[in-house]
């Protein structure tokens, strides 16, 4: 039985990425640790992001690539389809074991796993599950959750763990937002034949990512019933017959059976009552200190989503884990600057970047000189039969030193790290020419982008 009223060392609120490195990590120094996760165990990558959306992914793909193959042996391709539900269902295989598993791992490793809504009522206590825990230091790793969006009907937007768990894909769907999640769930979506639209406030979507790189995947996806619409600013949310009404602030509107948050997402700190822990949010966000630790509360620290400080990335959550861990168990020191970090946008083809765009080498003043070209003809793409793959390198001038690398095309979110690692070792365009690559991959394409 646990105890109602218990000390910890350590309280560790969310059992993702972050959480579960840190409470791991402490508990093997023999730290007393508990985890409270407020819904299932594993996580958002686990159950509703990476994972699950790269096996939807991978087999799109697959039957994408037999149709194009098919006039060039691949027998009776042009007949595949993506079968959603059946793809759902294989989802569910990789899904739906996640949660007992996470559970028990941490009961294994002697961490107490505790279900429910954690609130805070003093700066060393909360209160979960009809128990209060004391603890010497808590972890806030609770993630993030779709941005809120206050129009009419907005809680009619179906976000994206709505998708990832469709049983069946409906005819159209309209995006609100046209961030990196809008877009993978639209190439999705159009490979499993709906009428996709992707409805953007801005000028540009995807604006981390290489404008011409975005301009070609864009294009793409016209061709293949993904529309985008720029400076679209939605005013409301209406239900009629078949689904919904998506209206603009200028009077236009657009119908479809699905609408779906594409906005981006926010540090999940709702319910927490930091309040009471002597914590005031700042525009939403947790303050914090270089040691990913909460000002006002020095008890408490963040990491990952929930933290906000770098991208909301798998790998940047174990980044900020392993600093937090290392901090609590070795005492403070700033979290370290975590250097590149490559980044894929997984439609088809998938869209890469690690290190300068364009537009922050102008803004940081940086010079640069670009090699860029069209990668459709290039052997390893062609045997794909993709139409559409291409690159931009951004390279110092003089010294040819690499600043940055995007990339579009099949084996574009592969290669990208190698870019990225290539940044990381300050490495210059000889000797990314000079580097022996398996042959032949994508990867031996590196040295004809150098040319
Ligand atoms: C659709 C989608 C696709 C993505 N694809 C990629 C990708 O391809 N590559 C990539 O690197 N990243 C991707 N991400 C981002 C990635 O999933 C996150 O950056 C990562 O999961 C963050 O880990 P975390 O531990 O900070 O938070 P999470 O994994 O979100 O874990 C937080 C946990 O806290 C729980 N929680 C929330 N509130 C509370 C509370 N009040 N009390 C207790 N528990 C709480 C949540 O239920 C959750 O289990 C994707 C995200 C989404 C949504």
């Amino acid at each position: 039985m646990p105890d109602r009223d218990a000390t910890y060392d350590l309280v560790v609120l969310g059992s993702g990425t972050a959480g579960v490195t840190v409470a791991q990590r402490c508990r093997e120094a023999g730290w007393r640790v508990a985890l409270i996760e407020n819904r299932d165990f594993g996580g958002t990558c686990a159950l509703r992001g990476c994972e699950p959306k790269k096996v939807f992914w991978t087999i799109a793909g697959a039957v994408e690539r037999a149709q194009r193959l098919a006039p060039h042996g691949v027998a009776g391709g042009a007949a595949l389809r993506f079968d959603w539900a059946a793809a759902q269902r294989f989802k569910q295989s990789f899904t739906d074991p996640v949660p007992a598993q996470r559970r028990e791992s941490l009961e294994a490793a002697g961490i107490e796993a505790i279900e429910g809504q954690p609130r805070f009522v003093a700066p060393d206590a909360l209160e979960v599950a009809g128990r209060r825990l004391v603890a010497r230091r808590f972890l806030i790793a609770t993630g993030a959750h779709p941005a809120p969006l206050s129009i009419e009907g907005a809680a009619q937007l179906a976000t994206s763990d709505d998708f990832l768990d469709f049983p069946e894909m409906p005819d159209s769907l309209l995006f609100i937002g046209g961030g990196f999640i809008a877009f993978e769930c639209a190439h999705l979506a159009a490979r499993a034949g709906a009428k996709v639209r992707i409805l953007e406030a801005a000028e540009r979507p995807l604006e981390k990512f290489d404008p011409d790189l975005v301009d070609r995947l864009v294009a793409h996806g016209r061709t293949l019933g993904i529309e985008l619409v720029t400076g679209f600013k939605a005013k409301a949310i209406h239900p009629e017959a078949g689904g919904f009404r998506v209206e603009g602030a200028t009077g236009d509107s657009f119908q479809a059976a699905r609408v779906l948050h594409g906005l981006g997402r926010v540090p999940a700190l709702d319910g927490l009552q930091l309040e009471a822990a002597g914590v005031t949010l700042e525009k939403g966000h947790l303050p914090l200190d270089e040691f990913l630790r909460v000002r006002g509360n020095e008890r408490i620290f963040a990491a990952g989503d929930a933290a906000g400080v770098g991208p909301a990335l798998t790998p940047i959550a174990t980044h900020d884990a392993k600093a937090v861990a290392r901090s609590l168990l070795e005492g403070c020191t700033p979290r370290p600057e975590q250097g590149p970090v490559p980044s894929a946008v997984f439609t088809l083809p998938p869209l890469a970047g690690v290190g300068l765009t364009e537009a922050a080498a102008r803004e940081a003043g940086q010079a640069y000189e670009l090699r860029q070209g069209d990668m459709a003809e290039f052997q390893s793409v062609r045997r794909m039969a993709e139409p559409c793959a291409a690159y931009k390198l951004l390279l110092e001038p003089g010294s040819e030193r690499l600043l940055g690398a995007h990339l579009l095309g099949p084996e574009a979110a592969d290669i990208i790290s190698l870019f990225g690692l290539a940044l990381r070792q300050g490495m210059d365009a000889a000797a990314l020419r000079a580097m022996i690559t398996a042959y032949p991959t994508g990867a031996s394409n590196i040295s004809a982008m150098l040319k």
